[in-house]
């Protein structure tokens, strides 16, 4: 997932840390959520810190929500809005294209 935003924002600069649900929650003040992107004051790279109690299925969903904040930083001051959700969208259909390539890949080297 990581490396199709990537693709398609090539000067994206993000850093992905796993961390455990307490400090996470250290870092958010109390607040319950399973990731958190950090901007650090020297504009250097995004920091995006998941739970590591995230399960796999939740990963893609939760890279996809946290990058297209990354991607609208800055354009917009509400956090989920138009620029988000249109990010949001065009990453899952990339997404989604994707994984259908891949089986339709498959297929094809099964049928060999
Ligand atoms: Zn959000």
């Amino acid at each position: 997932m990581i490396d199709l935003v990537q693709k398609r924002h090539p000067q994206l600069d993000c850093d992905v840390y796993v961390v455990p649900n307490s400090i996470l929650m250290e870092m958010s003040e109390g607040d319950k959520c399973v990731s958190f992107v950090n901007v650090p004051d020297d504009n250097g790279a995004f920091q995006l810190f998941i739970s590591a109690e995230v399960p796999y299925y939740g990963l893609i969903e939760l890279i996809a929500h946290e990058s297209s904040h990354m991607v609208t930083y800055g354009d917009e001051a509400d956090d989920h809005g138009e620029a988000w959700e249109k990010e949001f969208d065009t990453i899952h259909d990339i997404w989604e294209q994707n994984q259908k390539d891949k089986e339709k890949a498959h297929k094809e080297a099964e049928e060999k």
